[in-house]
């Protein structure tokens, strides 16, 4: 399924295990609505196709960073609800308005907007409101709480917003018995009480991103909003990988190897000739470079499945390219390299992309660049 005949590089999408993921992480949250995320080009899987996949397998709500990738899904005609949370001023409240988009206001000014384009719009804005818990960064400060609740309670007694939701974000949910969590969810559970005291009624109160999902039944509330997971990537690697959680990983990247040749012992090796053969050797030329999302932090580093074996990049990676040492192996131009896959071929995982450059499986995913094609199987 997996196989590439042609193309320099593609990612494979498998719909069929995004589905799967979906299901089995609304079997750990059985009391609870799912909403798919699916920003940033659903973590570089491929916004609509994913959403779409999300929702037959029983997701009802999608959610994204921007207004942009909100009124991105309505254009494609994706169903569902969306929730949409990372605004500046000036909008675009009204298309959302208009959209049936619902959108998150933290403070008094986005209230002040949404409000107006509301009244322009001829009709409520669906609104829900966030608080920062802790994590310090979007949502309403326990202290500005009562003053937005109150406010968006008189603009929705005015007729202007319907509040369909209040939520938050936790700061450290990977990193299951850190002390923030508790605290975070009291702080939650009293922004909540808060809004009930203003008069409000949201539709579903929700915090739990993947690892919340999988890991503290206690932060299910009405919804919960997975990302990573749904791509089949464990967002606690250090308490288990995908299997362990009923995952799979849904994206194979795969390029195909643009020369191979024999070389002297002695040959410097890509830019800066960081790596340099130790001997007589074969070198094989895969064509993903930076610009494709390899990061050059996987220079020296990077594991890639070549004839059968795993291989290091060797030197450094470049914009359009990285080359592999096959030592005294032999491939043919046109061969299949695997940067990253489920594993279960042998190949690596975009979490042993993840250790070798230093950084989280997410990144390695979402990264992947708009030059490589998706190619989308278990529609
Ligand atoms: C990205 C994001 C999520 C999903 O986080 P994962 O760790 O990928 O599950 C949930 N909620 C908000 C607000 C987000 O920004």
């Amino acid at each position: 399924m997996n196989d590439m005949t042609s193309g320099r590089a593609r990612a494979h999408i498998d719909l069929a295990a995004l589905r799967a993921n979906v299901a089995a992480l609304r079997a750990k949250a059985p009391g609870a609505a799912f909403m798919a995320v699916v920003k940033a080009d659903a973590y570089g899987h491929g916004m609509v196709p994913c959403a779409r996949a999300a929702l037959e397998a029983g997701a009802t709500w999608l959610g994204v960073a921007t207004p942009e990738e909100a009124l991105a899904l309505r254009a494609a005609g994706v169903g569902g609800r969306v929730l949409c949370w990372l605004w500046t001023p000036g909008g675009p409240w009204r298309a959302c308005v208009e959209a049936g988009v619902d959108v998150t206001v933290s403070a008094h000014w986005a209230l002040t907007e949404v409000t107006a384009a509301a009244r322009e719009a001829g009709r409520p804005a669906r609104v829900q409101l966030k608080v920062d818990a802790g994590l310090g960064r979007n949502g309403a400060q326990p202290a500005q709480w009562p003053g937005l609740t109150a406010a968006a309670r008189a603009a929705e007694q005015a007729g202007l917003i319907q509040v369909t939701g209040v939520w938050a974000h936790f700061s450290c949910a990977d990193e299951p018995g850190h002390p923030s969590i508790t605290r975070e969810l009291q702080v939650f559970r009293t922004a909540l009480e808060q809004a009930a005291d203003a008069g409000l009624e949201p539709e579903v109160r929700h915090i739990a991103n993947s690892p919340g999902t999988l890991t503290l039944p206690e932060s299910h509330f009405d919804l919960v909003r997975p990302g990573v997971a749904m791509y089949g990537i464990s967002p606690v690697p250090q308490v288990g990988g995908p299997a362990d959680f009923g995952l799979r990983p849904v994206m194979t990247l795969a390029a195909r190897l643009a020369s191979v040749k024999a070389v002297p012992g002695g040959h410097g090796v890509s830019y800066g000739h960081h790596y340099v053969t130790p001997g007589p050797t074969t070198l094989a030329l895969v064509p993903v470079g930076y610009a494709d999302g390899v990061p050059r932090h996987a220079s020296g580093a990077g594991p890639v499945l070549v004839a059968g074996k795993w291989r290091t990049v060797a030197g450094r990676v470049a914009m359009d390219q990285f080359v592999v040492d096959l030592g005294g192996d032999s491939a043919e131009p046109g061969d299949e390299a695997v940067l990253f896959g489920p594993g279960d071929r042998g190949e690596p995982t975009a979490e042993d992309w993840a250790r070798a450059c230093g950084t989280i499986a997410y990144e390695i995913v979402t990264r992947v660049g708009s030059r490589v094609p998706r190619v989308y199987g278990g529609v």
